[in-house]
């Protein structure tokens, strides 16, 4: 039987795993460092240890996880963060310690959704009509293709300003986060003439706000499906289910 962890590396940048991180630390029974890319300028803080930037791929990740003790390692990266995630599972194998994953559901058009599925980004620049006005809720990485639709306006929405100019004829920067409340993602879909979303199945609470939303104002929306992604062995739908894993050990105090 494996012994306790001491040291857990949490792959984070989303709410679900500085939720992880607060309840792991919060116990005090294992040295608790949350890793970030390094995206946002000015990250939250989260509970316990961070650090912050690439390893240098599945290599200087497993180099990272030797040089540092680390018994094991969460992933609870966005879902469609799969490059870190394979390295996550490369760097476990090599340094032959556990890896338990987080892989939120993906989410389900319920009655009131007016949802047009597409597996890719280029699939959903295609869709989009002729002159709308669109929400584009996809991280500053994946927006570039869109630039191509010079008919169409963007509301683009980013935690920080960008440094360099956006590329596109046409668009509104709204800088800020995604809002949970609904009312509040109604009102900024309202206030900027918004009549189509384009957004990708990342499930989760953080980003579902703006669903509701559309649903309530009856509005459509480009919903870009998620990449299949392996189903490891340790793999939990919710934090709580991670949480409550066997190799954790009742290392979280209950909430
Ligand atoms: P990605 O394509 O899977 O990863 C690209 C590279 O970024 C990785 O190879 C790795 O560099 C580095 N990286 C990614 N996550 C890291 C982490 N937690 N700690 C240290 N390095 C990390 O990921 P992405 O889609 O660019 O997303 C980057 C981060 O933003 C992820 O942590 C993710 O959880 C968060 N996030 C992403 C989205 C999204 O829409 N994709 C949304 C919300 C939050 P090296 O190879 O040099 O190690």
């Amino acid at each position: 039987m494996r012994a306790a962890p001491e040291t857990i590396l949490i792959l984070g940048g989303t709410r679900e795993a500085a939720e992880i991180a607060a309840r792991l630390a919060e116990s005090r029974k294992a040295r608790i460092v949350t890793s970030l890319a390094g995206r946002t300028r000015e990250p939250k803080p989260v509970a316990g240890e961070t650090r912050i930037g690439g390893f240098g791929g599945a290599d200087g990740l497993a180099a990272y996880l030797q040089d540092n003790a680390v018994d094991l390692v969460i992933d609870a990266t966005h879902p469609f963060a799969g490059t870190i995630s394979a390295n996550a599972r490369r760097a476990a194998d090599l340094r032959a310690i556990p890896l338990i994953s987080l892989a939120r559901p993906a989410w389900d058009a319920v009655d009131g959704d007016r949802w047009q599925r597409v597996a890719t980004i280029a699939d959903a620049v295609a869709a989009i009509p002729e002159g709308a006005t669109v929400l584009l809720a996809l991280g500053r990485q994946h927006i570039a293709p869109f630039a191509d639709r010079a008919d169409v306006t963007f509301v683009i929405r980013m935690v920080d300003k960008p440094e360099a100019d956006l590329p596109f004829a046409r668009f509104v920067l709204v800088l800020g986060k995604p809002d949970l409340d609904v009312a509040a993602e109604e009102a900024m879909l309202v206030a900027h003439g918004i009549a189509l979303i384009v957004c990708r199945n990342s499930g989760g609470r953080g980003a579902y706000a703006k669903i509701e939303a559309a649903r309530r104002l009856g509005l459509p929306v480009i919903m870009i499906d998620r990449p299949e992604q392996p189903v490891g062995l340790h793999t939990y739908a919710s934090v709580e289910a991670l949480l409550g894993a066997g190799l954790l050990r009742g290392l979280a105090d209950p909430s």
